[in-house]
């Protein structure tokens, strides 16, 4: 099988987070056959709930659609470095492989401290591949937050 980024989807999810006034994350969860089970973008501000990120929406629509609690040998791409409540989640969630595209020094928790996966309470390391698409992410990022500071 070759590799196939579904990064454009989790884009797609994240302008359409920026379209809502929601902060522009997505992400997706793809199935062991590459198919797409679950797409989210941000949402805390609709649902007045913060644990509302797109990681935590993809995994519990995935979870839901399939009909399980765990989601092993699936992926998730991400647009941004999933912060340190996002990572735990997908560690919980047992995915077998993170994508993400733009790190985030500031509330990340991969690369950065905590970097959740490394911690001995981490009972599932998923693959990381960081930097997909990273630009295009940032710079949806960047021109949310200039657009809100602008108003
Ligand atoms: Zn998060």
């Amino acid at each position: 099988m070759t590799f196939r980024t579904h990064m454009d989807a989790a884009l797609n999810e994240a302008r359409a987070a920026a379209a809502r006034g929601e902060v522009p994350v997505g992400a997706v969860v793809i199935g062991p056959t590459g198919l797409v089970i679950a797409t989210a973008g941000n949402r805390t501000r609709e649902l007045n709930d913060p644990t509302a990120h797109a990681e935590i929406l993809a995994i519990r629509a995935a979870c839901a659609a399939l009909g399980q609690e765990r989601l092993t040998g699936h992926d998730i791409y991400v647009t941004l470095e999933p912060c340190p409540m996002c990572a735990a989640a997908i560690a919980n969630a047992r995915l077998a492989r993170l994508y993400y595209g733009a790190s985030d020094p500031k509330s990340g928790g991969v690369a950065q401290p905590p970097r959740v996966f490394s911690h001995p309470q981490c009972h599932h390391t998923p693959e990381v591949y960081d930097g997909l698409s990273a630009e295009t992410s940032e710079t949806l990022l960047k021109s949310f937050f200039a657009a809100k500071r602008g108003s």
